[in-house]
């Protein structure tokens, strides 16, 4: 039996809980239950030290506390060191807290292919993009582009973590949106640096924005022939990860997915 949840401030529109209580449900992993955990951020280091004492195993961590979470944390994987955020705590018996960016695999998995020698281009430069492009250049794609509204935080992210600055999209085998542009349905033609034709230069798109209907830019990338990768593959298979780690099963992915995008079971 294991308790679980999702640390995040606000929290409340999380798929988490439902994707997670599927997996239990289809093991048959009765007494594992996942909560939403809405913290804000002046609770949230004594709420994680508070958790194994009440019984958790482990959380996830979402906005606004992923840096926070690698912080406090006693060890963390060199992937969330390098990133700089954790998604991922796992609870020890004697107390000790690890930290892991499973955000960073879960992209690789969800496209399903060895993107080794492919050009991308990232859009966005917050920390999803750094999830992204650490897991790109460390799955050995060969050259990693990032655009950003503003520049500054793109060569940032660059200097860190590999990758080179581009003033305007390049044609590439693979387009990954990181930006928060579309999470309210809005176009994201109107604020990114893109048309819908300039689309035809990207084989393979990956939009981590999700809700309740495809987004604007995975409407576009379907009608121009593109592969796509919507933003609910890749929390499922983030999401994935964190349930293998927690309870030591393979994850139902077909269960997650059907949760997360609130089919019925
Ligand atoms: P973040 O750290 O706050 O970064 C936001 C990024 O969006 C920055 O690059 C920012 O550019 C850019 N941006 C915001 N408004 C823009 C606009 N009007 N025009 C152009 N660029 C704009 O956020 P994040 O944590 O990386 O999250 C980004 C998105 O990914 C969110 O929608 C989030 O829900 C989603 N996400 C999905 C998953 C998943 O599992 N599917 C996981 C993590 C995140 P500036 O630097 O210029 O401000």
């Amino acid at each position: 039996m294991g308790l679980c949840g999702v640390l995040g401030w606000p929290v409340g529109h999380s798929r988490s809980p439902a994707m997670h209580e599927a997996g239990y449900a289809a093991l048959g992993l009765d007494g594992w239950r996942y909560q939403l955990l809405p913290v804000p951020p002046e609770l949230f280091e004594e709420t994680v030290r508070a958790l194994p004492g009440v019984g958790f195993v482990g959380a996830n961590v979402t906005i606004p506390h992923k840096e926070a979470a690698l912080a406090l944390a006693d060890e963390a994987t060199d992937s969330a060191c390098a990133i700089g955020a954790a998604n991922t705590l796992t609870f020890a018996a004697d107390g000790r807290i690890h930290a892991d960016n499973t955000d960073a695999p879960g992209l690789i998995d969800a496209l399903g292919r060895d993107p080794a020698g492919a050009s991308v281009l990232v859009l966005g430069a917050g920390g999803s993009a750094r999830a992204a492009v650490w897991a790109l250049r460390d799955a050995g794609a060969a050259d990693v582009m990032v655009w950003n509204r503003t520049r500054s935080r793109a060569e940032r992210l660059c200097a860190e973590l590999g990758g080179r600055v581009v003033e305007a999209p390049v044609a590439a085998d693979i387009l990954v949106h990181t930006t928060s542009v579309g999470l309210h349905g809005e176009d994201p033609f109107k604020q990114l640096p893109l048309g819908v034709d300039g689309l035809r230069g990207y084989p393979c798109v990956i939009d981590l924005v999700y809700g309740t209907a495809p987004t604007g830019l995975v409407i576009a990338a379907r009608a121009a022939g593109a592969e796509v990768v919507d933003g609910l593959d890749v929390l499922v298979r983030q999401g994935a990860r964190s349930f293998e780690r927690w309870t030591g099963r393979p994850a139902p992915i077909g269960v997650l997915r059907a949760a997360a995008r609130g089919d019925a079971a």
